[in-house]
């Protein structure tokens, strides 16, 4: 359910307090304090709402005729945390200090509190101070940090985006929400006597890669180094050992041109991808994004603030069991392709492959999650049975009707999310969208349902750099501090984690 920001009043002391006590233990203001904050005129004080529950509440403080503000306290429901209710509420504090003319912000955190160290590092908070053991009775120290409000907000910048998360090298170029270049080199081929991804083979692919597809995309776009306002790379979810060439060179290329980067998450890039399409992305949108490495179902209330992961394969992605049936059926890799070719004009209903994670009690536990691995392994069934038997068997009509049941479980779990939460729009993501049965049936139940489907380009629905710069760039455009150099590579970053 969205989350709401609203300013508070005296009558919501009582709740803040349960919060307060809750979150603060022997730490928690008394009530008496909270009442004068919330009276002051000096002061702004925030919910945050999920329906008509509180979830979390922040202050400010800001005399008038000084250029500083304080953030008083900031706090998320323990069970709420992760869902960027922190960073909606310093979004909306940050903004209301540069509304009433402050020049900088302070605050004072536990410096045992990594999590709101990292919030507030987002924000541009640099640690300036130590107050030694200022928090009693646990003798902590507070750290003082503070962030310059007036950091100029770029509205157009233009962002260089480099991805490397599995198989394909990519940078992109844009500027605000419009894309300039996109160039992809992908080591696919060298992957295709091993029927899969090979990391290793992908990392070193990336390293020879890097620079003439960096060069190119400066060519596309007709720009230099000097004319890029920042950087943005992937630094997860993904190959860790190929996420670590892209990170590795746009920090080097940060420190070297003294531009900002912005480390960013590929999946989250995924969804981005639409603003490159249509020139903004409408929330909420459900998103579907199937690969050779994901298979993810995301709720995207708003891209830099709301997304969360509904549901995930458990087992192989939705690519890799294209990529394995099509090895059982002695065809090449990359599976989908030739999954396709062969399954066309043949007949989906030949034989009825198992829906994976779709009976009444698995969608207990699993109604937005996807497993292929058992498909892959009926398939393989039926082939070596057929086999063994000596029978004829129509290759067609096997590859089509495993087609069949990938399809019908990513739609029907997709529309299924767009109803659960009455999302009126889905929006496609990934290698496996090239799949013409997929597009079909997508396009015919979204219809049905009356909701909008949303397929960019393909050459924006696979891995490529120019949605990851095109995260950099909303995250610029939104007034965010640019990532500090020590964020590192994460195969298993959480879609939460927009910004690192
Ligand atoms: P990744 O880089 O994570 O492996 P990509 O986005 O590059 O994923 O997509 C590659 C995957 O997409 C492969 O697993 C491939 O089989 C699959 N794919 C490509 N075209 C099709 C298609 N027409 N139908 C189904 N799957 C496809
Ligand atoms: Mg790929």
């Amino acid at each position: 359910m969205e989350i709401k920001i609203i300013e508070a009043t005296l009558l919501d002391l009582p709740e803040i307090m349960k919060l307060e006590v809750a979150s603060f233990a022997n730490d928690a203001w008394p009530e008496e304090t909270f009442h004068s904050e919330l009276e002051a005129k000096h002061t702004y004080y925030i919910l945050a709402l999920q329906g008509e529950e509180l979830v979390g509440y922040a202050g400010l403080s800001k005399l008038a005729g000084s250029d500083q503000a304080d953030i008083q306290t900031i706090a998320v429901r323990e069970d709420k945390r992760g869902l960027g209710i922190g960073r909606k509420l310093m979004d909306a504090l940050t903004l209301e200090a540069r509304n009433r003319g402050a020049k900088e912000i302070f605050l004072e955190v536990r410096a045992d509190n990594s999590i709101a160290q990292k919030l507030y590092k987002v924000f541009g908070f640099k640690q300036i101070g130590t107050r030694k053991k200022y928090y009693q009775p646990d003798g902590v120290d507070a750290f003082i940090m503070k962030t310059d409000v007036i950091r100029k907000v770029n509205s157009e910048p233009v962002v260089l985006g480099i991805e490397t998360s599995c198989d394909e090298t990519g940078v992109g170029i844009v500027r605000g929400n419009q894309l300039l270049a996109n160039v992809i080199s992908s080591s696919m081929d060298k992957h295709a006597i091993f029927g899969g991804v090979v990391p290793e083979i992908a990392a070193r692919a990336h390293l020879e890669a890097l620079t003439p597809v960096l060069n190119e995309a400066l060519a596309k776009a007709q720009l230099t180094l000097d004319d890029i306002d920042a950087i943005a790379v992937t630094n997860g979810p993904g190959l860790a050992g190929a996420l670590m060439v892209g990170v590795g060179a746009a920090k080097a290329l940060s420190v070297a041109t003294g531009k900002p980067i912005y480390a960013v998450n590929h999946l989250v890039g995924h969804v981005g991808a639409d603003i490159l399409d249509r020139g903004e992305l409408y929330t909420p949108t459900i998103a579907l994004l199937v690969s050779g490495g994901h298979t993810s179902l995301l709720l995207v209330r708003d891209l830099l603030n709301d997304v969360v992961l509904l549901g995930e394969t458990i087992d192989d992605a939705a690519g890799e069991a294209f990529d394995k049936v099509s090895r059982v059926l002695g065809l090449s890799y990359p599976g989908g392709p030739e999954i396709d070719r062969v399954a066309k004009d043949a007949n989906p209903a030949a034989i009825r492959f198992p829906r994976g994670l779709t009976l009444p009690k698995d969608m207990d536990k699993h109604r937005y999650d996807f497993s292929f691995s058992g498909l892959k392994t009926a398939v393989a069934r039926h082939v070596e049975l057929a086999e063994s038997k000596g029978e004829e068997f129509s290759i067609g009509d096997v590859a089509a009707s495993f087609r069949e049941a990938v399809v019908d479980v990513l739609v029907k779990k997709a529309i299924n999310a767009c109803k659960d939460f009455d999302v009126p729009r889905l929006l496609l993501g990934g290698g496996v969208v090239a799949n013409a049965r997929l597009r079909e049936v997508a396009k015919e139940q979204c219809e049905a349902n009356g909701i909008e489907l949303r397929i960019p380009p393909f050459s924006l629905c696979t891995d490529n750099g120019a949605m990851i710069a095109a995260i950099g760039a909303q995250l610029i455009m939104a007034g965010r501090a640019p990532s500090t150099l020590d964020f590192s590579a994460e195969s298993t970053l959480p879609v939460t984690s927009v910004q690192s």
